[in-house]
């Protein structure tokens, strides 16, 4: 099954609302197993919005529109939808009544308008405005209205649409987001070329903040096979790419160090220079986290190092603020006076100015102080300021992780 969404209204054309509509609409579509290839954004106009109506349905069986169904005479597309299947309007005293119910006092002119529906179509009553939805059969043809307004549309999408979707499509999706740290789109896509030219399960790769996603689809008759495919895409995965794999679907890398840190029942401590508390931010988002976050120290200057955390003056005066050895002696401190089990430290130079040839912009070093061992990662970010310093955290909450993991 093939369906296109037509948003209708010029208030989305010049840019003062923003399509949540179709967004809405395209995941619940997708979830469904039903085939979206297209969005349209129409303007408030009768001959364009006729023209994106037969193109869409040149596509596809199905279209979902929103928007156009309120009272002004602005609002078209059920009349143009009836045009276009050379269909009549007719009045429903029924929906007068209840518009009149809605508003407690009498349907004015304007409001008549929203009970004249497309002759034989289904009438698709609305509890939260007067704008009743409509559900338009013809020569193997649907044409699906809902109001513009989100409040009135989730709903009705959700309780009338989406059953009457679902007993047509035939068909179930599942996914499984597959989250990797430390490795780019491109090598990712070098990785598993093949498998991206998979149809069913698909899997697409999406970048941000640091990190990759893959997003693993599959549709089936039935869950359990949906699943299965999901299943046997993602041991392929795991084979490929299983060392940058850190987690799953809403499981972001914070939340998965933090489980971690909780599941093992250990403390931690941060000392943050360039970052200054976001490493100790992030982890504060985590509900429970007051069981393993001791304190957390933003350390900017070399005197505030030296006396919070016992960097050595030497170590700053021979290898500077920046500098392997300083995040090993800043992660090393702050776990001995917080008396932690994890000490983490984060240096580096976020920029736009301060760096130099031999530490450009972008340098940052994330220190791990486990049981007297400390490891230092030297990173080399690139990106705004805020870029740098948020993948600085992200990197060192993945530092943290595999050292916990690599403990057991
Ligand atoms: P309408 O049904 O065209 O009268 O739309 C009424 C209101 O719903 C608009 O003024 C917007 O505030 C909102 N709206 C309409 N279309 C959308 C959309 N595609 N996404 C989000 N909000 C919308
Ligand atoms: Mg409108």
């Amino acid at each position: 099954m093939k369906a296109e969404i037509i948003a209708v209204g010029t208030e989305l054309l010049v840019g003062d609302i923003l399509n949540t509509n179709a967004q809405f609409l395209s995941r619940r579509l997708f979830a469904l197993g039903i085939d979206v290839y297209y969005q349209t954004v129409v303007g408030d106009n009768p001959d364009r919005l006729t023209k994106a109506v037969s193109l869409a349905f040149s596509r596809a069986d199905t279209v979902i529109f929103s928007g156009g169904l309120g009272p002004t005479d602005d609002d078209l597309t059920k009349e143009t939808v009836a045009s276009y299947f050379g269909v009549p309007l007719l009045f429903h005293e029924e929906i007068a009544e209840q518009i009149t119910s809605y508003l407690h006092r009498p349907c004015s002119e304007s409001n008549k308008k929203q009970a004249y529906i497309p002759e034989g179509a289904f009438i698709l009553e609305n509890k939260r405005g007067t704008a009743p939805g409509v559900i338009l059969e013809h020569e193997g043809k649907t044409a699906i209205l809902l109001p513009g307004p989100p409040r009135e549309l989730l709903p009705m999408f959700s309780e009338m649409v989406e059953p009457y979707l679902k007993a047509r499509s035939g068909f179930v999706m599942a996914e499984r987001m597959v989250r990797l740290f430390g490795i780019g789109e491109s090598s990712v896509g070098d990785m598993i070329r093949d498998l991206m030219e998979s149809a069913n399960p698909s899997v697409a790769p999406y970048a941000k903040d640091s990190e990759v996603t893959l997003r693993i689809a599959a549709k089936a008759q039935t869950q359990e096979e949906a699943e299965a495919l999901i299943k046997e895409m993602h041991e392929r995965l795991k084979e490929r790419l299983g060392a940058y794999i850190y987690g799953y679907d809403e499981q972001d890398m914070v939340t998965t160090t933090a489980a971690l840190l909780l599941k093992k029942g250990l403390t931690i401590a941060c000392a943050e220079s360039c970052t200054a508390g976001l490493l100790a931010g992030a982890l504060g988002n985590i509900p429970g986290i007051s069981a393993c976050l001791n304190e957390s120290v933003v350390t900017y200057s070399n005197e505030a190092k030296i006396k919070y955390l016992g960097v050595l003056p030497e170590t700053l005066s021979a290898h500077g603020a920046v500098s392997r050895q300083t995040a090993g002696e800043m992660a090393e401190g702050i776990r001995k006076t917080a008396g932690a089990d994890v000490g983490v430290s984060i240096t580096g130079i976020a920029g736009p100015d301060g760096g130099t040839p031999e530490k450009p912009v972008g340098l940052v070093y994330v220190g791990v102080s486990i049981a007297d061992a400390v490891t230092v990662r030297e990173l080399h970010l690139i990106g705004t300021r805020e870029k740098i310093r948020q993948a600085a955290v992200l990197h060192a909450l993945n530092e943290i992780r595999t050292r916990l993991l690599a403990e057991t």
